[in-house]
């Protein structure tokens, strides 16, 4: 063993390349690996340069190395990383307070992952009327187009036949209605229901956003009925609109929320909030995670909190969203053949790419332009920087996004004229 604890026999950089991948084949991943990352931009294993508008699926929220965020990581790796939840973790007794303090919660529970804050979310509000004397409430319902995730409550939860097919018999309790239908959702009520759990904003469903209005109208809903309003705010949570929670500007508050992303910035972190009202159910012993909220992650969280509570940020993100929308509208201005809209809210925006065009398409041609965004359903692109992108970068993004759309249009018509 070396003086740095290497065991002898291994080198430290492993620089061979892995010819034959192990990985289980899930993903269809493009053919790229970044080397390291400095804000807004990555920079990949062969040295070209990217324009990060992914930010790791809405993850990266302050970016790539924050320095603030690296110090915070690696003080914390010096002195402790887990002890598991049988003793009191004084980081997670702070973030939980901190979150507490700045949203409608009373009780936060940390998971490492958003499907967990969501399956979190799903057991409290079940629970809840279990000790509230209903235990015949243990339905919930959801909208069609939905994502919580992939275990097998999450997929049973969003109810699209792509997540379910062939993993057995969905996890029962589930009802789902059109996107933001009350008259649906009305008629979906019954004496069984629980709750009604849904994205504010859809992210893989190709950034949908509900109305402020019809928001408040399921809140009274859920009022008049009994019923828990759960929302995942896993995807646009933790400033990504411009408010810590998207819900906040609906002026409504939910009973339950789950969130994840870009709570860790980049570390493994979500956390399921509720009321004290909802939490009633969950005692000692009814849930638990090994990991979940350890003192490594909870560094984390809460410098990624200082951050995004920071006096003035969250306007500089409303400055920086509106900049980036107005740029994106003049996109689909030059280019209506290809995007024929942006949709969303703060920095969770979509180009809804014109049908018989694959979204696809377009995110090839940007990746070769120096952009990365993310693929969405509806056909759409989304654009989910980190949330504290520059001018620089929204005016490098429109660049890169207008050279991408010039070339694919190019392509496009060259392919017409080829089949002509
Ligand atoms: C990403 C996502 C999830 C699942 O999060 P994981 O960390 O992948 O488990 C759940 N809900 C929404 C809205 C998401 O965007």
């Amino acid at each position: 063993m070396g003086d740095d604890g290497r065991p002898a026999g291994f080198s430290i950089s492993r620089s061979e390349p892995v010819t034959t991948s192990a990985v289980l084949p899930t993903y269809a991943r493009a053919d790229l690996a970044f080397e390291r990352g400095e804000g807004a931009w990555l920079v990949a294993t062969d040295g070209r340069r990217f324009l990060d508008f992914a930010a790791g699926i809405a993850v990266c929220a302050f970016g790539h190395a924050h320095p603030y965020l690296v110090k915070a990581l690696t003080e914390q790796a010096g002195k402790l990383w887990h002890t598991s939840n049988m003793f009191r973790i004084p980081g997670q007794e702070l973030l939980a307070r901190r979150l507490a303090d700045a949203s409608f919660a009373d009780y936060v529970f940390f998971t490492n992952s958003g499907a967990e804050a969501v399956e979190c979310a799903i057991k409290t509000a079940r629970k809840y009327h279990v000790a509230t004397g209903n235990p015949e409430r243990w339905r919930i319902i959801g909208f069609h187009d939905a994502f919580h995730g992939r275990t097998l409550a999450t997929i049973a939860a969003a109810g699209q036949k792509k997540l379910l097919e062939g993993f057995g018999p969905p996890v029962e309790g589930f009802d789902h209605v059109p996107f933001g239908d009350l008259d649906a959702l009305k008629a979906a009520i019954s004496h069984e229901t629980a709750a009604i759990l849904f994205e504010p904003i859809q992210g893989e469903g190709g950034i949908n956003p509900l109305s402020d209005e019809t928001m408040r109208a399921i809140r009274q809903l859920c009022d008049d009925n009994g019923i828990l309003l759960i929302l995942d705010e896993v995807q646009c949570g933790m400033g990504r609109t411009g408010k810590l929670f998207a819900h906040e500007w609906a002026g409504v508050a939910p009973d339950i929320l789950a969130t994840a992303k870009g709570i860790g910035g980049g570390f493994p972190l979500g956390a399921c909030l509720a009321s004290e009202k909802a939490a009633v159910g969950m005692n000692a012993g009814t849930h638990g995670s090994t990991y979940g909220g350890n003192p490594l992650a909870m560094a984390v969280g809460n410098a990624v909190l200082d951050l995004l509570l920071e006096p003035g940020f969250l306007d500089r993100v409303n400055a920086a969203a509106s900049s980036l929308r107005q740029s994106l509208a003049m996109i689909v201005d030059s280019h209506p053949g290809l995007v024929e809209g942006v949709r969303g809210r703060g920095l969770m925006l979509g180009l809804k790419v014109r049908d018989g065009i694959e979204n696809k398409r377009l995110l090839v041609a940007m990746r070769a332009a120096g952009l990365i965004g993310v693929g969405g359903g509806d056909n759409t692109v989304r654009l989910l920087p980190p949330l504290n992108i520059t001018e620089e970068d929204v005016a490098a993004c429109a660049r890169l996004l207008d050279t991408a759309c010039a070339a694919l249009s190019a392509e496009l018509k060259a392919e017409a004229k080829a089949a002509s």
